[in-house]
């Protein structure tokens, strides 16, 4: 370049004086683009060694569960207490901070990796070493103490599972009562522990200058605290025409089951879910007998039967590692040790090591749920690329890694698709009204719920201070206006109401996350079905379709190198927004609009 400027000068300097430094800048400051990707490299390369050994030692620990025994929780504390430091450390942060002061030298890659290397720092900062471990320590007491909870009702132990079986089935309402009054025991005694947490939660970020624990959480969407209530607000606002809809059409129906009078609010025993967050048990959909055939086919199938619909559009071929290292079914009755049986995927290694830990039997809620978790896994091979430096290999934001899978799930089930893998009569005939009422009891009735309740009480909690002595009548203050659902009975500040839900506890401020997601996997559906296939977003049929499996890998292969605003504008024409949702959903409307004519019991029209 030097050479062209002196030999060419009115040529070539006209093009190149906006984009190019003076020569003798230009020198420095690719050395010091060397100087800081050395930094880089070497930091990616300690990173990724350590959060392998953490995250086989987390997979020990969900896998083989041996009662009695601590070398899984042992293996875990040292693993993870090693990248805390290395991560948390001084030197990292000083380097980090020093190369940021000087970012207009940098490429955006390189100054995407060092703030998320401040971020990772601001959990761990090795300057607050003890308020680090006491939070670790707090977190795992909370744990211990939300999952070892003995609920009992009448004197009598009652699972979790049973619980919620009774909240979807009873129709004796001083029995639905009982029971959902017992499932919210648990809360009493995770009330301190939630007291502690939020002074260690913000005080850890706080020694690195976020204002929170919860505006932390927000930054990794490149978002302010105000800007993320704005954008669960205005979802909120979005959709509550059909949430007010299907409150009323809910509340109606409730009472002539219950033989009660119709209520104002909901009242919070009436719904068949502990947090009244999905509301879909309240339709039973029939002429598709799913569970059936998927019986016949057995659970190996499902899980290959997902691999195959990815490869169809274009990807590869799961790892055969994958195969060999994942926990995918149910353990034997023979073997003497236990598993965690929530689904999960793994990037082990941020590289090839991927895994799932899932417990698979076949049935039609699996056979959705190997579709979300191969999502998952197909998200992190396509960004296990050379251009993206480990400390990137994440989602676009969080809400795009659930959207994307979610998305494939949704798109499994639809009729034309199933229709394809001759899992169901082509041309059969099912009632589309009632499918897309039991989709909205779930999709849109949790928009309130996550964006609302689960979003405002934590911004309360962690931002706003909230004093002890109103968790409940704030975390209930909240529910009435948000989701219109009121306790049954007086909960003073004895109960903690938002404590019995579990993400309060372990990942919080973070429940925004799966509202974005469900707003986002709509946006990228409604694309796929209008742009690419021109089906009928209803009524779609993804298989073997190439053309998508190209959009995707443009969507997911940049991984966290990309700003996702500009990536969802790019890759779908809009920006965030709950239309090609409430499209998905209008036939719903009108016949909504006819059921609850006439009636007066209704929430406000506005939020
Ligand atoms: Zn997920």
């Amino acid at each position: 370049m030097t050479t062209m400027k002196n030999f060419i000068p009115y040529l070539i300097i006209p093009v190149f004086l906006f984009s190019c430094s003076p020569n003798s800048s230009e020198n420095s400051s690719s050395e010091f683009q060397e100087e800081v990707q050395s930094y880089l490299n070497e930091y990616n390369a300690v990173f990724q060694k350590l959060s392998y050994q953490s995250s086989k030692a987390h997979w020990a620990s969900n896998t083989k569960i041996v009662e009695g025994d601590t070398t899984n929780a042992y293996n875990v504390k040292v693993a993870d207490e090693a990248l805390a430091k290395f991560s948390g450390s001084q030197e990292n942060i000083d380097k980090a901070r020093k190369y940021l002061e000087n970012k207009d030298k940098l490429d955006q890659v390189q100054v995407l990796t060092l703030e998320k290397i401040l971020y990772n720092a601001a959990n761990n900062p090795e300057i607050v070493t003890d308020l680090v471990s006491d939070r670790i320590e707090a977190e795992a007491l909370q744990t211990e103490k939300l999952f070892g909870f003995e609920f009992t009702v009448d004197g009598n132990k009652v699972s979790p599972n049973e619980i919620d079986e009774i909240l979807r089935k009873e129709t004796d309402v001083s029995k639905r009562l009982t029971v959902w009054a017992a499932s919210k025991e648990v809360g009493k005694g995770l009330k301190p522990g939630l007291v502690k947490l939020r002074e260690l939660r913000n005080g850890t970020v706080q020694a690195l200058g976020y204002a929170d624990y919860f505006s932390y959480q927000v930054s990794e969407y490149g978002m302010t605290t105000e800007e993320m209530i704005q954008a669960c607000n205005q979802m909120i606002r979005d959709v509550w025409p059909l949430y007010r809809g299907l409150h009323t059409w809910a509340r109606y129906n409730l009472a002539e089951k219950y033989g009660e009078e119709v209520p104002e609010y909901l009242p919070a025993h009436w719904l068949p879910n502990r947090w009244g967050q999905d509301w879909s048990a309240l339709v039973e959909v029939e002429g598709i007998d799913l569970d059936g055939v998927l019986e016949e086919k057995g659970a190996e199938w499902l899980v290959r039967q997902s691999e195959r619909f990815y490869v169809s559009l274009g990807f590869e071929a799961l790892p055969p590692s994958f195969y060999e290292l994942s926990s995918l079914y149910p353990l034997p009755d023979s073997v003497d040790y236990k598993k965690n049986n929530h689904a999960s995927a793994w990037h082990l290694d941020l590289e090839n090591d991927v895994r799932s830990l899932m417990s698979v039997i076949p049935n039609s809620e699996w056979y959705e749920t190997t579709h979300h978790e191969l999502g998952h896994v197909y998200y992190f091979m396509e960004y296990t690329n050379p251009d993206i430096p480990p400390v990137l290999r994440s989602g676009a934001n969080r809400a795009f890694h659930e959207a994307i899978g979610s998305m494939m799930g949704l798109a499994a089930m639809q009729k034309p698709f199933l229709a394809n893998l001759e899992l169901i009569p082509s041309g059969l005939e099912t009632d589309e009204i009632q499918t897309l009422l039991k989709e909205a009891l779930n999709y849109i009735v949790f928009i309130p719920w996550s964006a609302g309740v689960m979003t405002h009480f934590e911004h309360q909690l962690y931002s706003m201070n909230l004093s002890e002595n109103e968790y409940n009548k704030t975390w209930w203050d909240i529910k009435k206006m948000y989701q219109g659902i009121v306790p049954p009975t007086d909960r003073g500040e004895q109960y903690c109401d938002a404590a019995s839900k579990t993400h309060i506890n372990n990942d919080a401020a973070q429940y925004y996350d799966y509202a974005l997601s469900f707003v986002l996997l709509f946006q990228i559906h409604h694309h796929i079905a209008k742009n690419i296939l021109n089906q009928n977003p209803r009524s779609t049929n993804y298989y073997g379709n190439k053309e998508i499996g190209i959009f995707l890998h443009e969507i997911l292969s940049p991984g966290a190198t990309v700003d996702w605003r500009e990536l969802l504008k790019e890759k779908t024409g809009s920006a965030l927004n709950a239309k090609p949702m409430l499209d998905y959903f209008q036939p719903l409307i009108d016949y909504l609009n006819e059921q609850n004519a006439g009636r007066v019991h209704t929430l406000s029209e506005s939020i």
